[in-house]
């Protein structure tokens, strides 16, 4: 039985705004994301305050969405501090494929839906 599923991989980039960035984020710092996995440059950090506000959005951008769902179009995430000018954008890469049996233990889903 075929178990594959198919995700995006993401790509998260800082964005300077007009507003200056407060917090110690520089242009163009970015981190991959690839199924599960955070990947980031070497010699690069990345604030763990916008990581925390970014962290939550990265599994459903990850996947197909209905084209009408705002989670699809929304990809500039704000820095959490209110004062600072830095933007994060999510980006679509590459799409990637998984085997369901690699990530998991659990039976397949039997139900009537996907
Ligand atoms: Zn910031």
């Amino acid at each position: 039985m075929n178990d594959k599923f198919t995700l995006y991989n993401l790509k998260v980039e800082v964005i300077a705004t007009d507003k200056p960035m407060v917090c110690n984020h520089k242009e163009g710092s970015y981190f991959i994301v690839e199924g599960e996995d955070i990947i980031f440059p070497e010699h690069n950090s990345f604030s763990m305050y916008a990581l925390s506000a970014i962290l939550p959005l990265l599994p459903a951008k990850q996947r197909v969405l209905h084209k009408n769902d705002w989670m699809l179009s929304d990809s500039l995430i704000a820095c959490p501090d209110p004062n600072c000018g830095a933007r994060f954008k999510i980006t679509r890469t590459e799409t990637k494929e998984f085997s369901h049996a690699d990530c998991t233990i659990e039976p397949l889903h039997k139900g009537d839906t996907e």
